[in-house]
């Protein structure tokens, strides 16, 4: 596998996200840490992001609550290079409607190889991170050889006369 290194600038993107049983927590974690969240861009879904507000006084951009779908927009502004990080605590004591959004979300970052804390501790470590007000270059998995892979049955369209199948 080849990477590609993905510049993260000091001023960062980050997505904010707790689930009902988890939000007091993640105001408590802002809170104390507001200083530095000020120095960053935040996102958020929709009632996470609007306790946010209130709770720092700063702008948030709010995509749809999570589960009307703020999740999946997250993972798609992953997908599209505009979060940098996630701080994300999802409540592992309760099954949720969209669960199945929350799986894909978590799946997101793995795949764009995006830092995320799950839990209180997590998210203390990485913003404490020696880096995480410098320079950092992200390595993203070049994925240029899974697009252009070739199906089992499929023709790729680069065949001859002679190499193309019969049926
Ligand atoms: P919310 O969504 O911030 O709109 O409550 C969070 C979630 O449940 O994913």
């Amino acid at each position: 596998m080849h990477y590609i290194k993905t510049a993260m600038h000091p001023h960062k993107k980050i997505a904010l996200v707790a689930h009902d049983n988890k939000k007091a927590d993640l105001l408590a974690w802002a809170r104390y840490n507001r200083d530095l969240l000020a120095r960053h861009s935040l996102f958020a879904t929709g009632t996470t992001g609007g306790l946010l507000e209130r709770e720092l006084g700063t702008q948030v951009t709010k995509f749809q609550s999570g589960p009307l779908g703020g999740d999946q927009q997250i993972g798609a502004a992953i997908v599209d290079g505009l979060i940098d990080f996630i701080i994300f605590f999802w409540d592992p004591l309760e099954a949720l409607s969209h669960d199945p959004d929350v799986k894909a979300l978590l799946r997101m970052a793995v795949v764009w190889n995006i830092p995320m804390a799950c839990n209180r501790a997590s998210a203390d470590f990485m913003i404490s991170s020696p880096i995480m007000d410098g320079e950092y270059e992200r390595l993203v998995p070049d994925y240029a050889d899974y697009r252009s892979r070739k199906l089992p049955g499929v023709p790729t369209g680069d065949e001859t006369p002679e190499t193309a199948s019969a049926d």
